[in-house]
């Protein structure tokens, strides 16, 4: 991986095993919890409904408002969020399942 900036406010990284874009931070603010999910396109929908119903009490779902400026900011979803919101909603990342390689 290419060395980033010391200080960068970029929360992005990539997943040590499968390179894909994750967001990984600490959410909360009396009792942090580092959340460690996918990060899709923004322009990519991601709706509540369906995380919500991957998601279980150890797999809490992630909204993600994306605002034009300042920096990506997970927030806590609870059982009361809207159906309809429509920032990104994650779940923390999993590795794809191995491809079979065809090295030898
Ligand atoms: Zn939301
Ligand atoms: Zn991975």
């Amino acid at each position: 991986m290419a060395a980033r900036p010391r200080g960068s406010t970029s929360p992005q990284q990539r997943c040590p095993a499968c390179r894909a874009p994750l967001l990984v931070q600490w959410v909360g603010h009396t009792a942090a919890l580092q959340a460690r999910v996918d990060l899709p396109p923004a322009e990519e929908p991601r709706p509540y409904g369906p995380a919500a119903a991957a998601s279980t009490p150890n797999n809490l779902v992630w909204c993600l408002p994306r605002h034009a400026h300042g920096p990506l900011r997970l927030r806590w979803t609870t059982g009361r969020h809207p159906p309809d919101c429509p920032h990104q909603h994650l779940l923390t990342h999993r590795c794809p399942p191995a491809e079979p390689t065809t090295l030898f």
